[in-house]
């Protein structure tokens, strides 16, 4: 994992890892920060969900269930995301 070589998503040269606009094409580069909150929100919904299913019964509990399976999915859509452009900056 090489942080700190990040290449813009449009022009594909090297960029600073903290920059949002490639200085190249000022193209706006994708925040990774979003992804962080999308599988931060699923970690914290999934836990959520979990404790509502185990300590709670009738409808608190589907809730509960719902949101477990709602966590579930941002955790692997966010992750899957994070790894769509990792293959991408490492292509070419
Ligand atoms: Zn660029």
């Amino acid at each position: 994992m090489s942080r700190d070589r990040v290449r813009c998503t449009a022009c594909l040269e090297p960029i600073p890892s903290d920059a949002r606009i490639c200085p190249h094409c000022t193209a706006v580069q994708p925040s990774p920060l979003l992804d962080a909150g999308l599988v931060g929100g699923g970690v914290f919904a999934f836990l959520f969900g979990l404790i509502l299913t185990v300590m709670t019964l009738g409808t608190t509990r589907l809730v509960g269930f719902t949101l477990l399976m709602l966590g579930f999915g941002l955790v692997v859509g966010g992750y899957t995301r994070y790894l769509d452009r990792q293959d991408k900056r490492r292509g070419r």
